[in-house]
């Protein structure tokens, strides 16, 4: 059920906690100011400013993931999930508190509410993790946000409304670049003139696991799948595996050719397929690249009332159409800042392109984003 439930009271009541948390707590603070949404829970220009509650962990080990949250009713539930798994869960208070998950788990971090209901919400200020501290809504993505009338709406965000997860980046990820924990591996911040987006269509298949390691071994990530979703249905446990090096979108479920398709029709071959997305695990799409980039107003229609934007590419790397790897490479030369290139899991010259398209890359320092749901446009991942 959809309601729109944070009510001007309800701001009201979080920012006397805000206060009063950050008056009690002893903490580092960085020195700004914090930012919360107003009662739409989206970004629409309209904030109240409320003091910074950028309070540390009292004595966190650099290994340990702590969670910042709260509820409003107080019987909200969370989960901790790495690398797809859950590892901690807990039901949250009516006011902020530090939730500490010491395991060793590593992988990509999300954060998820899976109880919704009416009167329950979730403000998720932050989460500690590599010794350092990410902010909700600097993170990957929300799925929780209520906005524009349905669940998945809103923007960037701290607040949960519904049921959904943000996701705060691998374990290993550095973002401030003084991370103590793992060293970090970099995450490229500090290192990237821009940010292009990296796609591989039509998986899983059976070469998806060689895809894998090829993008870690030359740290070509995140990317972006777009799944069939009758292939995932096949191959579920391979989609958390995908989240290692990247997220897991919407490209249909049998993907035919769909411009002679009614609403229905589209509904039905596209709500399937985040259906089976999240069945195994993954956030709910936000991103619609239809097959053979065939759209028409009904299939732009369609992706948007199920909260997904519809994208196609900036560059073609032709590798569905025996492209050879230097053709692919060359391809790839050819992006610029923001923009997205196609190319398939499954063919031999894309794998043996991937090294090649990495050193490239980086020698321009240009870094694989993540692509952004509202512009359409590859981001800081
Ligand atoms: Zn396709």
């Amino acid at each position: 059920m959809v309601i729109m439930k944070t009510t001007t009271t309800y701001t009201k009541k979080i920012l006397t906690i805000l206060t009063v948390t950050a008056a009690v707590l002893s903490t580092a603070t960085s020195g700004a100011e914090t930012l919360i949404p107003n009662e739409t829970g989206t970004h629409n220009g309209d904030y109240d400013y409320a003091p910074d509650t950028v309070s540390m962990p009292l004595n966190p080990s650099s290994t340990d993931i702590v969670v910042r949250a709260m509820g409003a009713s107080g019987q909200e539930h969370i989960n901790l999930l790495i690398g797809g798994a859950v590892v901690a869960d807990w039901t949250l208070n009516n006011g902020f508190q530090e939730y500490t998950y010491s395991g060793k788990a590593a992988g990509d971090i999300q954060v998820q509410y899976d109880n919704d209901t009416y009167g329950r919400d979730v403000v998720l200020d932050w989460v500690y993790v590599n010794g350092e501290t990410r902010q909700a809504e600097d993170m990957e993505y929300n799925t929780s946000t209520y906005g524009n009338g349905q669940c998945g709406g809103g923007s960037y965000s701290e607040n949960m409304d519904c049921n959904g997860s943000i996701g705060f980046g691998n374990t290993d990820d550095c973002f401030s670049g003084n991370c103590s924990a793992n060293g970090g591996n970099g995450g490229n911040n500090g290192q990237c003139n821009g940010y292009v987006g990296i796609t591989f269509d039509d998986g899983p298949t059976s070469n998806t696991g060689t895809l894998i390691n090829l993008l870690k071994q030359n740290n070509l990530k995140p990317v972006t799948w777009f799944v069939w979703g009758r292939r995932v249905s096949d191959n579920l446990s391979m989609v958390s595996r995908m989240q290692e090096v990247g997220e897991a979108q919407n490209h249909s479920y049998t993907h035919p050719h769909m411009t002679n398709y009614s609403y229905q029709q589209i509904i039905d071959e596209l709500s399937r397929t985040s259906q089976i997305i999240q069945n195994a695990g993954a956030p709910a799409p936000t991103l619609y690249r239809p097959p053979y980039g065939e759209v028409n107003s009904t299939i732009r229609q369609a992706a948007q009332n199920l909260g997904m934007r519809l994208i196609t590419w900036d560059v073609d790397s032709q590798d569905w159409n025996n492209a050879s790897t230097s053709a692919i490479v060359d391809a790839a030369n050819r992006l610029q800042n923001g923009q997205v290139i196609l190319m398939h899991d499954g063919y031999r010259n894309t794998n043996n392109a991937i090294a090649q398209i990495a050193r490239n890359l980086k020698a321009k320092g240009l870094c694989p984003g993540r692509i952004d749901p509202y512009s359409g446009k590859a981001v800081a991942p």
